[in-house]
């Protein structure tokens, strides 16, 4: 008689979280790096490899899905509408944050022994050309996300108008949409292991000593973000779809975890994907709004642009303008569009805002030191904010699904 005890993947991957907080805090950096770094650079390759398909294939079947082309730009406007207003709020509710707790007062301004990154900020006018592919092949060869949407949209449209004789290509796209999430559950199986290596090198090179100094950074992004979500997302996720609050979160728990673990939206897609339809969003709606929102719909790094643009800006002892504020709040709902959905992206971004409100770039260098703690809370809300927007929309349009989800039964 075999009694087998089973233990949820999400569980796993706590057990693999909570070893690799200990491992990591035991072993020194050198061995970490060895050792430890590839077992999660696997688990994030593994994912990554799942993400382009997945996108192209769940966006083409999901704008053409939606057969009535006036719905399907009434889901758009409306899916857009919500990321701006929540990227927005983002924003300010770091501001307002950082302007409270001002965490960059009182420390120590020399970044002496910070290796200043050489990074530039890509002009604005270039970034959004840049959405438009010119050879979409080349796009998707490149893993370029925001080209391969723009096509995938394009193509989607074109296709729904086809009628029935679309309907063989809209089924392969289907299907590849459904391949593509049976690999990710096989990939997912290594996630336990994955989020033990990641977590265990994060923590063996990032030890105390070196977040100390700029904790007051990390517990502001930290509070802000537990603000925006407790006081706006949840609330406003409760009020327009009346999902309670308890179901939600627990809807999220798997993308919230992959998300914080591996720092990549991209690489949470798949269980992103998962959480929208078991709360109740429609197959249609979800394969377009959580792709979409993948990429362009960042809340946690809109958050993270404000606080260190107030953080940078004490630290260099700069006043900022309301002025300069509203400037940091438009700009950085832009730079969160443009962030791409990896570990590290939103640092760069940064210097598009801190560029344009005159704050020294070697601040980037100060940030980098903690980005990768910074990073596990923002992407962590990146993806909620995903779900959040696909449940809203869905119970706008009047088709939120109460029925418990069964997976792969349509
Ligand atoms: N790592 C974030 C994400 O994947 C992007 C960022 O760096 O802000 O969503």
């Amino acid at each position: 008689m075999s009694s087998k005890i089973k233990i949820s993947l999400a569980w796993q991957m706590m057990i693999g979280l909570a070893l690799g907080i200990v491992v990591g805090a035991l072993v020194d950096s050198s061995f970490a790096q060895t050792w430890l770094q590839p077992l999660g650079d696997l688990f994030i390759r593994l994912i990554r490899m799942v993400v382009v398909p997945l996108v192209l294939a769940t966006i083409i079947a999901g704008a053409a899905g939606i057969s009535d082309t006036s719905k399907l730009g009434r889901v758009a406007v409306k899916v857009l509408l919500v990321y701006a207003v929540t990227t927005g709020i983002a924003v300010a509710c770091g501001l307002l944050f950082a302007g409270i707790i001002q965490p960059g007062m009182g420390l120590d301004l020399s970044t002496e022994g910070l290796q200043a990154k050489e990074v530039v900020a890509p002009p604005l006018v270039k970034t959004l050309l840049a959405i438009v592919p010119i050879n979409p092949m080349q796009a998707m060869a490149e893993g370029s996300m925001l080209q391969i949407i723009f096509f995938a949209v394009i193509f989607g449209f074109a296709l729904s108008g086809l009628g029935e004789r679309g309907k063989p290509v809209l089924h392969f796209f289907e299907i590849v949409g459904d391949v593509m999430i049976r690999v990710t559950h096989m990939v997912m199986l290594y996630a336990p292991i994955g989020v033990f290596g990641l977590i265990s090198f994060t923590v063996s090179r990032h030890g105390l000593a070196v977040l100390l100094p700029l904790g007051a950074l990390i517990l502001t992004a930290f509070l802000a973000t537990v603000v925006f979500v407790g006081m706006i997302l949840l609330p406003l996720v409760r009020i327009a779809t009346g999902i309670p609050i308890m179901t939600f979160l627990k809807g999220i728990f798997e993308p919230w975890l992959v998300a914080f673990t591996t720092c990549s939206s991209a690489a949470a897609l798949p269980a992103n994907l998962n959480a929208a339809r078991k709360l109740g969003s429609t197959k249609a709606i979800s394969s377009f709004s959580i792709p979409l929102g993948n990429t362009i719909n960042m809340n946690g790094t809109a958050i993270y642009m404000g606080v260190c643009s107030i953080f940078a800006a004490e630290v260099y002892g700069l006043p900022l303008t309301m002025a300069d504020q509203l400037t940091i709040v438009l700009m950085g709902v832009l730079a969160a569009v443009g962030t791409a959905g990896v570990p590290g992206a939103g640092l760069i971004m940064t210097t598009i805002i801190f560029t344009q409100v005159g704050i020294p770039l070697e601040a980037v260098a100060l940030i980098a030191g903690v980005d990768r703690i910074l990073d596990m809370i923002r992407t962590s809300i990146n993806v909620v904010g995903d779900v959040a927007a696909a449940v809203i929309v869905t119970k706008m349009e009047g088709d939120l699904n109460s029925e418990p989800y069964v997976e792969g039964a349509d």
